[in-house]
């Protein structure tokens, strides 16, 4: 497994790291195989968020007696400086170290996000702190908008900013991705497979080892999938005629009906929680549909407060027929939060 900067932190990390939501379907013992297979295979760069349920504690013991040889990576939603020295805190305890390398502000794709971070007594003077302390080596940053992402990047504040990157979702290509480079970030790439939409992992990382210096985050939760991935490092790329088909069909298959998590449509009036709620589709495909309803409860439940007003309609880029996929996500939700436990 090659190893590259993390941008300009004096960290280098496996050319692909391990995404941490998939192994919170798997239980604790499950969970550690898998990622200590992918840590035996090579890989030493791990991400993780205090959202994640209890992905933080099944990696701390995945990595327990190996902390020295791995990059960990965890995430705070909170943005408020008391709240999110709290999420840091939990998350040390939960992992079992007194000392993470890379703590991202999660999600800041709203500017009131960024706002509430940056005002004093935030989570960003909070968190920088806690990094001059020596608990947090570096501060980074994740996104789904692209302009507040770029505008991130811009601050110069961040060692490393993640936003999506996959042949479906390319907006990052344009001006992100330069921009970071050139302010000496990291560039994780976010969801490798778009979420579960891209259903070839040959295909997926044909395209995104195209770009070498961006470090892709898939998430996994069997040992086969962290050898499929892995052997396709050890071998040449192959951008082929197959891999090319292989894009146009998934990119064809989706039509006009795909969330880019842009964000635009929100706020919704009534507070329906519009883009976790659009995705619930493509959540029920990556978790099991119990969990899935379980995870995403509080977005799928705003979503009976739809007055079918269709103001989001107007805001969205991509012309997608919100109230019209919120209800069929809906009636998706509720068959799964009906169904027998297992
Ligand atoms: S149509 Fe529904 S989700 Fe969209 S803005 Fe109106 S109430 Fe909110
Ligand atoms: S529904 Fe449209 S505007 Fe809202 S997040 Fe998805 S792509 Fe963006």
């Amino acid at each position: 497994m090659r190893h590259i900067p993390l941008g300009g932190t004096g960290i280098q990390v496996s050319e692909v790291g391990f995404g941490g939501i998939p192994i919170i379907r798997l239980d604790s013992g499950q969970a550690q195989r898998v990622v200590r297979h992918a840590l035996d295979r090579g890989v030493n760069f791990i991400d993780t968020a205090h959202m994640y349920l209890d992905s933080e504690e099944k990696i701390g013991k995945a990595v327990a007696g190996r902390r020295q040889e791995v990059v960990l990576a965890s995430k705070t939603i909170q943005r408020q400086g008391g709240p999110a020295l709290e999420q840091l805190e939990t998350s040390l305890r939960r992992i079992g170290t007194d000392h993470i390398e890379l703590y991202q502000f999660h999600q800041v794709s709203q500017d009131a996000d960024l706002d509430a971070l940056l005002a004093p007594s935030g989570a960003y003077e909070a968190l920088s702190k806690a990094r001059d302390a020596g608990k947090i080596g570096h501060l980074g940053i994740s996104s789904h908008n692209l302009a507040m992402a770029v505008r991130l990047v811009e601050t110069g504040l961040f060692a490393t900013i993640q936003f999506p990157l996959n042949f479906i979702e390319t907006a990052a290509l344009d001006e992100l991705i330069p921009k970071a480079r050139a302010a000496g970030m990291a560039y994780l790439a976010m969801k490798p497979f778009a979420g579960g939409m891209i259903d070839s992992a040959r295909t997926a990382f044909a395209y995104l080892r195209q770009h070498p210096d961006c470090i892709p985050l898939p998430g996994f939760d069997t040992i086969e999938g962290v050898d499929e991935v892995l052997d396709l490092y050890e071998s040449p790329n192959a951008l082929d005629e197959e891999a090319r088909t292989g894009m146009e069909r998934i990119v064809g298959e989706l039509g006009g009906r795909f969330c880019h998590r842009c964000e635009y449509c929100q706020p919704c009036p009534q507070g329906v929680r519009i883009t976790p709620a659009m995705m619930y589709r493509v959540v029920s495909i990556r978790m099991s549909p119990r969990t899935a309803a379980s995870f995403s409860a509080v977005a799928m439940e705003s979503v009976r407060q739809c007055v079918d007003c269709g103001e989001c309609l107007e805001k969205c880029p991509y012309g997608l027929p919100i109230p019209e996929m919120l209800r069929e996500h809906l009636e998706l939700y509720d068959a799964h939060r009906l169904l027998p436990k297992p």
